[in-house]
């Protein structure tokens, strides 16, 4: 009985993480029953065979079916983490991928590279990429803000191991959101602050030209719907453009990371 808990608890936290690591994971231990294993380590060592060839060999050829497909890699375009790559949070819909390319291309000469977090799930629209409940249509990219060194050189780099969690906090005078939805009681406001996993390249700071520079590209594509980034950095990069929204208390502070999505 303990065992089976174990194993509901287990598939239901790889299904959240990688949305087909569950039935892998169920399909692993049917193929045991039938081959008459024993031991737990063939157990893990098939279910992780099986994980591997499903999400680099099969999921990537029937996820076009459906509509999305892994983020394109290229000299400028690459995942904050590989875990992004192992877990299948790197679908997107074509148009995503098209999106990138292009504005790549425009902030190339700035030396900037587009570093990718969380996108989606590679199928189901409707199915989140927890913790981002919007994240599950496929028209939805964090991105890492743009970083400099002390002299003001672009440097390709994050600030966290996940990308998420280090800020940008506002200055004075700055409109402090974060505080602002806290007292509203919207204590979640800065919870990715325990998703960072740590910080990295600590010497590194925020790029202002960089980061506009990066956000201008964007936006110069008609596909863009919206981006979020938190009110302060909207202001400070004097951007108005009205596709950059705020994204409501109910969602977390964005002066971690920007959140863009295409039109439907
Ligand atoms: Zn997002």
């Amino acid at each position: 009985m303990i065992k089976w808990t174990l194993i509901v608890l287990l598939v239901l936290f790889l299904t959240l993480l990688t949305q087909v690591g569950g039935v892998v994971m169920l399909l692993a231990i049917l193929l045991a029953r039938i081959f008459g294993w024993q031991r737990r380590w063939k157990k893990i060592v098939l279910s992780l065979t099986l994980y591997l060839i499903a999400t680099f060999g099969i999921i990537p050829q029937v996820a076009p079916i459906f509509g999305r497909e892994p983020v394109q890699h290229t000299e400028q375009i690459r995942p904050a983490t590989w875990f992004t790559v192992f877990t299948n949070r790197n679908y997107v819909r074509p148009a995503v991928n098209n999106l990138l390319i292009t504005s790549a291309k425009k902030i190339k000469p700035f030396g900037i590279q587009i570093i990718y977090l969380d996108a989606n799930f590679p199928f189901i629209n409707g199915f989140p990429l927890l913790p981002h409940l919007s994240h599950d249509d496929g028209r939805k990219l964090d991105l890492a803000l743009v970083y400099e060194d002390k002299e003001g050189a672009i440097i390709p780099a994050k600030k966290s191991r996940t990308g998420y969690g280090i800020y940008v906090p506002p200055q004075n005078g700055e409109i402090n959101q974060t505080q602002r939805c806290k007292k509203a009681g919207y204590l979640q406001y800065d919870y990715s602050k325990y998703f960072s996993f740590g910080a990295v390249n600590t010497e590194l700071n925020f790029s202002e030209k960089g980061t506009k520079a990066l956000i201008e590209a964007l936006l110069e594509n008609k596909s863009i719907q919206k981006i979020f980034i938190e009110p302060h950095l909207k202001s400070r990069l004097k951007m108005t453009d009205s596709r950059i929204r705020f994204h409501g208390c109910r969602a977390v502070r964005h002066d971690d990371h920007i959140h863009l999505q295409i039109h439907p």
